[in-house]
Formats: C-alpha cells, structure tokens, sequence
C-alpha cells in the first residue's frame, strides 16, 4: 500500500491515491518516506529548541529570583517580567517538545497533527508573552 498524507496540520487527510495535492485543502501530499526523512528534521529541529531554550534559561539563573520577587543585579525586569518571560521559555520548550514528539510520530508512520498543533499554540503563547515583557519593559 502506498498511502499518501497531507501534512497540514488542519487537515492531515489520506489517499491512496497517487495525486500530488491534498484533495481537501490542495496542499502538497507525502509517501511515507518523505513523511519520515521530514520527520527526522522536525525531531532535530524540536531537539535544537529545547537544548537552546533550556540553556538559555539555566544560565539566566537570575530570573529565577526575580520571578519570586527577590531583585537580583543580573535581572533589571520587575517580577511580573520575570514570571512572564519565564512562560515564554516554558512555552518554547514546549513548543520544541511537541515538534520532537510530531517528528517521532512522522518517523513512526502516524499522525502528528494534535502534537504539531499543541506546538503551534505553544509557540504563539511564547510570543504573546515575550511580546508583553518587551511592551512592559519599554513602558518604563
Ligand atoms: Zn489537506
């Protein structure tokens, strides 16, 4: 059998079909081994982001203090910043831990979609926050 997905987090429909274009929403269609060599990346890609973030923030350690409203030199933010901006990481993370577990799922022939989409919600919280601490910061 030659199933053929489509990788659209919205759709994520299936054919046996050897269309190149999703018959739902029109977007590509992938076999499985293209969905699996994309899923090697989306995995290295997901690992990347939370190496990056995780040591981001162990070595703002600083923000830790700060987010329980101890000041500290190394953090010049108020403590709501701190705890915002500590959301943010938290989100990233998890943003890269659920494209890791959508590229495991890719890699295993199943369906990423509600991991690619927690991904997508975790990184538009992400935004949101670091967004809020930036206007907070230059209301000062
Ligand atoms: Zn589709």
């Amino acid at each position: 059998m030659n199933e053929r997905v489509c990788l659209s987090p919205f759709c994520g429909a299936r054919t046996t079909k050897p269309v190149l274009r999703c018959p739902a929403c029109g977007r590509p269609v992938f076999g499985r081994d293209e969905i699996a060599r994309r899923g090697r990346h989306v995995m290295l890609l997901g690992l990347i982001l939370v190496g990056v973030i995780g040591g981001l923030v162990l070595s703002w350690s600083s923000l830790l203090p700060s987010a329980a409203g101890t000041p500290t030199p190394g953090f010049r933010g108020t403590g709501f910043e701190a705890r915002t901006l500590l959301f943010g990481f938290a989100a990233l993370i998890l943003t890269g831990v659920s494209f890791t577990a959508s590229g495991a799922l890719m890699i295993a022939g199943r369906s990423s979609r509600t991991t690619t989409r927690a991904g997508i919600l975790s990184f538009a919280a992400a935004v949101a926050a670091i967004a809020i601490v930036l206007i907070s910061a230059s209301g000062r």
